[in-house]
């Protein structure tokens, strides 16, 4: 089982802020910014690649709920998720990072050459 079913099971315990029947979101154990909480499907999903347009219409429901339920949704906040190797996703049970309660930095995502894919 990986480690956010785990989470979602109550096996490892998580500082939960939101939760209903299909997501959970918790605060991440290493955050990067004053607000990073992340909100995840508790059915095992690997990534975004394979969630359905059902679930994910709900899943955005539940996001803002939560930028509610932390009151960051009038300062603003982002949601990131990682796909896969370049995406940089480490644990492969799709989670959305909510990241806010500060004005964020706009990243410097790679060293490649940012005009070399097409
Ligand atoms: P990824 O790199 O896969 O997009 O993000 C994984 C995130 O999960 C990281 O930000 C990491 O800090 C967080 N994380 C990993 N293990 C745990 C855990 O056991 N509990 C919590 N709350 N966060 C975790
Ligand atoms: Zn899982």
């Amino acid at each position: 089982m990986c480690i956010f079913c785990k989470l979602v099971n109550k096996e490892i315990p998580s500082n939960v802020i939101l939760e209903d029947d299909n997501f959970l979101a918790f605060h991440d154990l290493n955050p990067k910014a004053p607000v990073h909480i992340l909100a995840i499907p508790k059915t095992h999903i690997d990534s975004f690649n394979e969630v359905s347009g059902e679930l994910m219409a709900k899943m955005s429901e539940f996001i803002q709920k939560v930028a509610q339920e932390v009151k960051i949704e009038k300062s603003g906040y982002r949601i990131i998720t990682n796909i896969g190797e370049n995406g940089g996703q480490e644990v492969k049970h799709l989670h959305f990072h909510i990241l806010g309660g500060a004005k964020l930095k706009w990243g410097h995502f790679s060293d490649a050459d940012p005009q070399g894919h097409f």
